[in-house]
């Protein structure tokens, strides 16, 4: 069997943590399975590297920037190989770029183009085990380009799909994938396994424990990946593929996020286009917009609100005041302080009350609905952020996610 492992930043953040994944790593290459592995930068080594290029300049250059941030994961890489040496197993070191991952910069963003994975063959061939920096790849003018932060699984998810693996396993500081953040649902239960498309659902709702795009491309290519504690024991969560969806019909996690703001425009007029004009210029600003309400029209206008990272908010609100004037508005108003909680589960939309539980619980919480929006799989409602915690557990209650499936 050939398998992709992959550990975060938490289990390889101290001497200690390297070595006892070392043990790991050995044990499962000694079973006679091929193991190739991808880490993640030590502990917080990525929020410190940023802090350090901030301290020597206020907007770091993003290609210098880059290739400062490639070296947290290279450090990993480095030191695990030693540590696997010291014990004994033949093992190597490999940047992404030595690993063969090209990739397209957007600086910060980028993109893997391909893998050319014959120095990785090799080194399996002659029996060294590859530990390979996640996060990274390398642009056609070798320049270092980073994939986003929490990236590396997408590493190991794309190692796992160019290598033909059986399956890729993210070991992480948490013992798998559970029926809602832990931290803020105290009866949360880990789920044995989950689809991919409820994961990706998850992941794009605010869970942090898998990237969505490693889900996506994981989903695509049908590679399952296991989440699992690198700290214990334990059989974590698989997600995979199957079974069928039909049998699936139930809410298996209920997800929150926060760091949600939301503009509403006020009485649109109802005419041809204006959606475009509207969304047009905050695009080419760069404001990436998440869920958009638009009403049907009472005497030709209507409100229109849009949800976006509060991040963003102070590029969008430069804009309103012209996008509203340009589309004859009657002006807009800016919200800060929302989050959102959501119910994912294969087929919960076709199936009916679902959504109607969903209102009954919240409103039995003594929580308000601001907007609702679904997909397939999510129904998802956007309340005051201080109400998500409240909300999360009524939820999880209501749904009876804290008792065994
Ligand atoms: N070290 C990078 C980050 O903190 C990538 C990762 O951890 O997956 O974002
Ligand atoms: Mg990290």
């Amino acid at each position: 069997m050939r398998t992709v492992q992959k550990y975060g930043g938490t289990s390889v953040a101290d001497a200690e943590r390297i070595r006892h994944v070392a043990g790991r790593v050995a044990r499962r290459a000694g079973g006679g399975d091929e193991v190739v592995v991808v880490v993640s930068a030590m502990g917080n080594r990525t929020d410190e590297l940023i802090d350090l290029a901030l301290s020597v300049a206020p907007d770091p250059d993003a290609r210098e920037l880059d290739q400062l941030l490639a070296t947290g994961e290279h450090m990993s890489a480095a030191l695990l190989a030693m540590a696997l040496k010291a014990m004994g197993r033949e093992a190597v070191g490999l940047t992404g770029s030595q690993a063969g991952i090209h990739a397209r910069a957007l600086h910060g963003a980028g993109r893997i183009e391909r893998i050319e994975a014959e120095r990785i063959e090799a080194e399996l061939e002659a029996g060294r085990i590859p530990i390979v920096a996640g996060f990274q790849g390398v642009t056609e003018a070798s320049d270092f380009v980073t994939l986003g932060r929490g990236a590396s699984d997408l590493t190991a998810v794309a190692l796992g799909v160019a290598l033909g693996a059986d399956r890729c396993e993210t070991y992480k500081d948490v013992e798998g994938v559970h029926t809602a953040d832990p931290r803020a649902v105290p009866s949360a239960r880990r789920l044995a396994d989950l689809h991919y498309d409820e994961m990706l659902e998850m992941a794009t709702q605010g869970s942090r424990v898998m990237h969505n795009r490693a889900v996506e491309l994981a989903a695509h290519h049908d590679l399952p990946i296991l989440v699992a504690s690198s700290m214990v024991e334990a059989p974590g969560t698989l997600i995979h593929g199957g079974p069928r969806m039909e049998e699936r019909n139930r809410v298996r996690g209920v997800v929150d996020d926060h760091d949600i703001a939301k503009v509403t425009l006020r009485a649109v007029p109802d005419e041809r286009g204006v959606a475009a004009r509207i969304f047009e210029p905050l695009a080419e600003a760069g404001v990436s917009v998440d869920t958009i309400v638009q009403n049907a029209s009472a005497r030709e206008r209507t409100d229109l609100t849009f949800t976006l990272a509060r991040a963003d908010l102070r590029r969008a609100e430069a804009l309103m005041e012209r996008i509203s004037a340009s589309v004859g508005a009657s002006g807009y108003v800016a919200d800060t302080d929302l989050g959102k909680v959501s119910i994912v589960g294969a087929g919960i939309q076709s199936a009916p009350g679902y959504a109607a539980r969903m209102f009954r619980a919240l409103a039995d919480a003594g929580v308000n609905i601001e907007l609702i929006t679904t997909s397939e799989i999510r129904i998802t409602c956007i309340v005051r952020d201080d109400r998500v915690g409240d909300a999360m557990n009524a939820l999880h209650a209501a749904f009876g996610l804290d008792r065994p499936a």
